[in-house]
Parts: structure tokens; C-alpha cells; sequence
């Protein structure tokens, strides 16, 4: 189509509409390109003097579909070889306007797709539509403002409906942002309800253990301080028994020797009940700090053997120290070391009848075990836990002298120097007490 003169605008519009119905654009976009095409025309009717005007079917697009391209090529040369709509919203229309240069010649070009759902146009049909197109005689300026009236009223309609949607949609949304926010609110308050609970508890938490703590501190200096102001007058009783007995002093009668013998051992029973109090109460203050050093396990070992020899006198009850396996070194207290295994081994030989008491060392990846195990009555699993405590003795025959103290020494004593004892044992098969310490120390 040329477009020459005002009268043009109208013609190019009318048809740019057809072209866009015949080749399956939905109304709004048919109005759309006719709306973007009479503009553009307008333009170039005043700025290059006209143009000629060519509708193309484009089968198969960058994007694969079909696109109807218009190409308006100007009469005159265009400002800058540039187009610039004057309206801003004119390319919004499209979905794409461009000035295209080709072999000396510059072109409007805009284009639209085709809806993917629109009849296929095989060749025939598409030289029939051409006919159709060219036999249709133009309709004048007034028919074409006419259509353009309708059509306005139209998209304000469609604009009207679609702003009543928009205002459903937003109280919807706002309807449901009130629903999230009063959900919201809800569960702020019970997280932070729950969160109260969680700190009231912890401090009643902190509040308890430091009351433990503190008990278990007083009943320590308790402990420390009877058993230190015992000791003095439980020696005292001693020295004046051993007076009492002396030949040196005035005999006494059978009876009396009797008497003084019974105040003696009672006294000394005393004396060893004080002095374990002590140890206990003073491991469990804390006051004991041990003494580093690398210590050789074999010498540990040898003075045992030696010291323990002369408790073990039952006839048939051997005591064996086995040697430990080179090189036996390790990170520890010596002294506090020979006394955990002095009073298992004490237990041991204390409890066992018939066979034998051994003490053994085995070394496992970072950590020596020591164990001590013996062919006694052994230990049911229900008082595994309980021999631990203080004072605690199995009802029975193995509730023989003795303070109830030993273990739980032991066992302070072990986790002072970073390790544990642990017992194996089952009525009837003897007990095994494994001391367990780190190589290198705590
Ligand atoms: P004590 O030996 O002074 O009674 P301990 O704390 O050393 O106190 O031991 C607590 C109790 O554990 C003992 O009274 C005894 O009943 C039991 N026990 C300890 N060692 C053995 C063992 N080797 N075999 C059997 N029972 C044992």
C-alpha cells in the first residue's frame, strides 16, 4: 500500500486490522497493530513524506512461530536514518518495532506473533486471502473512526472489567495477608510462651546444680575436717594402748591384756576409717593434684609385687604381677597410680578364697588398661554401680572388715589422673576391675 496523504493513515489502519484477523490475531492484538500502525504512519507521513507499506507472513521466526511483519519503507530520507515514535507506549503495542537497514535503504519494520492455536495458512488459502484483500474496497475516514469508537469502547470496557478482577484479587490478598499475619502472631507468642518456659528451666537448672555443688563442697569439708580432728585423739588412743601392754608397766591381769588388745585393734580399725575419709574428701575437693611425669609401668609393677607380697597369705590364693609388654611408659602420677591398684589388688586378695589375684597391663592404641582380676566370689551385675558409692558393701560374705571406701577412692583417684576403672564380674566367676589411662596424661 502507498502511503501518500493524510486520507492514507485511515486506509493503511483499516487494513493493517483485516490483515491482522485474516491471519489469526485475537481482537485485542488486531486492534493493537492497527493502533501502532497508524501512528507509525502518521509519523512517517510527516516526517518522510509517506511510505510504502508491506504486510509479509513470516512462517517461521527466530522463536519458530509465525509473526505478522508490516515494513513500512519511508518516501524521503528519515532524520539521522533513525525512527523514533513519537508516543512512547507505540512499541509497547508491538513485540518488536525497529528500524532496519538493508542495502542502502532503511525500514520500519514491526512485528506481532501469531497465536500458537491460530489456523495453519497453507499457500492457497493464503492467495485467497490475498484476493479477498485486494477486491475490498476501502472504506472512508468516517467508517474507519467509527470502527476506531467501537473499538475504544471496547478496550474501556475490557480496562473497566479488568480493574473490577483487580480489586477482587487485592481484597483476596489482603484477606489472606491478614490470615498469615494473625497466623504469624500466633506463633510468635507461642515461641516466645515456649521460649520463657526453656529459660525458667534453665535457670532453675543452674540454681539446683549450684545447690549441689555447694552441698557436695560442705559435705567434702566436713569429711576433711572430722576426720583430721579424729585422727589426733583415735593416735593418741593407740600410743596409750601400746603403754598399757608395754612389759615395762605395771602387769596387768589376763583380762585386762584381753581388754587392751580388743581398744588397740578397735582404735586402729579407726585410724584406717579416718585416714581413708581423709583421702576421699581430700580427692574429692579437688586438692589432690597430681604430680606429672613420664612413669615406667615395670617399676610400678615391681614395687607393687613387692609391697602386696605380705597380704597375701592364704594358702591357696597366689598373687601374680605380670610384666608389663615393653616399652611400658606413660603420662601419670605415680604415686596416685600405685594407690588405685594397691586397693584393687587389696580387694582382691581381701575377697578371694581359692586361686588366684593377677594384675596385668595391655596396651591399646592411646590408652593403657590395667587390669586386676581375680577367681573370688565375684559380683552380681545390680551392685556393679553401688560398690562405686561410698560406704557401700555387698550384704553377705564379702562384707568383711573394711570401710566401703576403697572403690570409690580408687575411682576419684583414676579420673584425677584423666582415666576410669570399669568392672567386669558375675557371681561365682570372680571379678576383673580395668584401670584405663590415657598414654600422654590427662
Ligand atoms: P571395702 O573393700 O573397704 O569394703 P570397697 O569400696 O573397696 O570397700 O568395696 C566395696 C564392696 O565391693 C566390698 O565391700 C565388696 O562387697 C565388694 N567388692 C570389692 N571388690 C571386690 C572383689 N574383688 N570381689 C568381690 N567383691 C568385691
Amino acid at each position: 500500500m502507498a502511503l501518500r496523504v493524510e486520507q492514507d493513515i485511515f486506509l493503511v489502519r483499516q487494513r493493517g486490522r483485516e490483515v491482522a484477523a485474516a491471519v489469526g490475531l485475537e481482537h485485542q492484538d488486531q486492534v493493537r497493530v492497527a493502533t501502532a500502525l497508524s501512528e507509525v504512519a502518521r509519523d512517517l507521513l510527516r516526517t518522510a513524506g509517506g511510505a510504502d507499506v508491506t504486510f509479509t507472513l513470516v512462517a517461521n521466526a527466530d522463536d519458530g512461530r509465525r509473526h505478522l511483519r508490516i515494513d513500512l519503507a519511508p518516501v524521503g530520507a528519515l532524520p539521522a536514518d533513525r525512527y523514533e515514535p513519537q508516543s512512547g507506549a507505540v512499541a509497547r503495542l508491538m513485540d518488536k518495532l525497529d528500524t532496519v537497514t538493508g542495502e542502502g535503504d532503511t525500514v520500519v519494520r514491526m512485528s506481532r506473533r501469531v497465536p500458537a492455536n491460530a489456523p495453519a495458512l497453507p499457500p492457497e488459502r493464503l492467495a485467497e486471502l490475498r484476493a479477498q484483500l485486494g477486491a475490498s474496497a476501502p472504506g472512508s475516514a468516517l467508517d474507519e473512526l467509527t470502527a476506531q469508537n467501537q473499538q475504544l469502547i471496547a478496550a474501556l470496557d475490557e480496562v473497566r472489567s479488568q480493574r473490577d478482577e483487580l480489586a477482587v484479587l487485592n481484597e483476596e490478598l489482603a484477606e489472606t495477608n491478614r490470615g498469615v499475619m494473625a497466623l504469624y502472631n500466633q506463633l510468635t507468642e507461642e515461641l516466645e510462651e515456649t521460649n520463657r518456659g526453656v529459660v525458667a528451666l534453665y535457670a532453675e537448672l543452674d540454681e539446683k546444680s549450684a545447690q549441689l555443688r555447694a552441698a557436695s563442697e560442705s559435705k567434702s569439708r566436713f569429711l576433711a575436717n572430722v576426720s583430721h580432728e579424729l585422727r589426733a585423739p583415735v593416735t593418741a588412743i593407740i600410743g596409750l594402748g601400746r603403754l598399757l601392754a608395754d612389759s615395762a608397766s605395771d602387769p596387768l591381769t589376763v583380762e585386762q591384756v584381753r581388754q587392751v588388745g580388743l581398744i588397740r585393734s578397735s582404735a586402729a580399725d579407726l585410724l584406717a576409717l579416718v585416714n581413708e575419709l581423709l583421702d576421699l574428701a581430700k580427692a574429692e575437693s579437688g586438692r589432690i593434684e597430681p604430680d606429672w611425669a613420664e612413669v615406667d609401668l615395670r617399676s610400678v609393677f615391681g614395687q607393687l609385687r613387692g609391697t602386696l607380697r605380705a597380704l597375701a597369705t592364704r594358702p591357696g590364693v597366689e598373687l601374680v604381677v605380670e610384666e608389663p609388654p615393653a616399652p611400658a611408659v606413660l603420662r601419670t602420677d605415680e604415686v596416685l597410680l600405685a594407690r588405685v591398684l594397691r586397693n584393687l589388688l587389696h580387694n582382691g586378695l581381701k575377697f578371694t578364697e581359692q586361686g588366684e589375684v593377677r594384675l596385668a597391663a595391655e596396651r591399646h592404641d592411646d590408652r593403657w588398661r590395667l587390669t586386676v582380676s581375680d577367681t573370688g566370689p565375684g559380683i552380681a551385675p545390680e551392685q556393679h554401680e553401688r560398690i562405686f558409692e561410698e560406704f557401700y558393701q555387698v550384704p553377705g560374705k564379702t562384707r568383711v572388715g573394711g570401710t566401703g571406701l576403697g572403690l570409690p577412692y580408687a575411682r576419684r583417684l583414676a579420673m584425677l589422673l584423666g582415666g576410669s576403672v570399669l568392672l567386669v564380674s558375675e557371681p561365682g566367676r570372680g571379678a576383673s576391675f580395668t584401670v584405663s589411662l590415657p598414654v600422654d596424661g590427662a
